[in-house]
């Protein structure tokens, strides 16, 4: 495992450690992860962002822990998260999808927060409006632009794209969004690597990162915990916003933290960073260790 890049006297032992002594102080670890770029890396095709086997179980060895709760935090749905985990279901976790808008708590088969049923027609006129509009331009749909179908959501993704297309498409998303106005008061844009989306808008990794702590301190009531929260693009910047006002610890994957301006600078430099999704899995792997003597 490399050392930080940007923090090269915080290596990652010191992270393990850092967790390892909460535990030591009675608090439990409340770990939220978001999943494409920070556990897995970012693939041309969303639908192949798949956790290896190794990945899997360090996941499960974080989920049974028994001073551990765990939660993935994502901008895909639930059904989605469920596809790439079903193989280890169903422990002990809560599938956050849609930016935190859709839970879901894996061990007892039980949705936590869903949204607004008529956001689904919404998002489908919405998602023809665009549809017809690129149609209009090209003819027909140009190679290595998909859509991808979230329920509450879409995604419009370009990274197999001529790059001048992908930024067009793009724009075309935009000002489709732009001319709609009950699309407008329900949702927002939102751009990561490669792809734009409309989320309704209470939706964000803030709220889920929220969400999720008061849903294990309801259930565990006596329990202090401490947070940590791991993400990698412009939506988790409120994630980790929000796990820092909790007192919590939060990990930039794959990102500058001063690039981070939803931040402030204190926030960015208390940022525990790290290169990339193996890096994040390294990191797990060596919490999992030294948690074996602790249990
Ligand atoms: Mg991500």
């Amino acid at each position: 495992m490399s050392v930080l890049t940007v923090k090269p006297s915080f290596p990652n032992h010191l992270m393990v450690e850092t967790l390892i002594q909460e535990l030591q102080a009675g608090h439990h670890l409340a770990i939220m992860l978001d999943y494409d770029g920070t556990l897995t890396p970012i693939v041309a095709r969303p639908e192949d962002a798949q956790l290896d086997a190794e990945g899997l179980q360090t996941l499960i060895d974080l989920a049974i822990h028994p001073q551990i709760r765990l939660a993935l935090i994502s901008g895909r749905s639930v059904e989605q998260l469920q596809g790439f985990i079903k193989s280890i279901l169903p422990q002990p976790i809560l599938l956050a999808g849609l930016h935190g808008g859709q839970v879901w708590d894996a061990q007892n088969n039980q949705c936590l927060a869903e949204p607004d049923e008529n956001l689904v027609n919404l998002k489908a006129q919405f998602l023809q409006d665009v549809y017809d509009h690129i149609l209009t331009k090209y003819g027909e749909l140009p190679q290595g632009i998909t859509f991808e179908e979230k329920g509450y959501s879409f995604a419009l993704h370009y990274r197999l794209a001529d790059d001048a297309v992908g930024q067009d498409v793009h724009q075309i998303f935009q000002n489709a969004f732009d001319l709609e106005a009950t699309i407008h008061n329900a949702f927002r844009v939102q751009a990561g690597h490669s792809v734009v989306e409309i989320v309704p808008k209470p939706f964000n990794k803030g709220a889920g990162v929220r969400f999720c702590v008061d849903y294990w301190q309801k259930t565990h009531p006596e329990t202090p915990f401490f947070p940590l929260f791991a993400g990698d693009d412009k939506t988790d910047e409120v994630g980790l916003k929000a796990v820092l006002a909790l007192g919590g610890a939060g990990i930039a994957v794959n990102v500058d933290p001063q690039e981070m301006l939803a931040l402030s600078h204190q926030e960015r430099d208390a940022l525990w960073v790290l290169q990339d999704p193996a890096e994040m899995q390294g990191v797990l792997k060596a919490l999992v260790q030294a948690l074996s003597p602790l249990s």
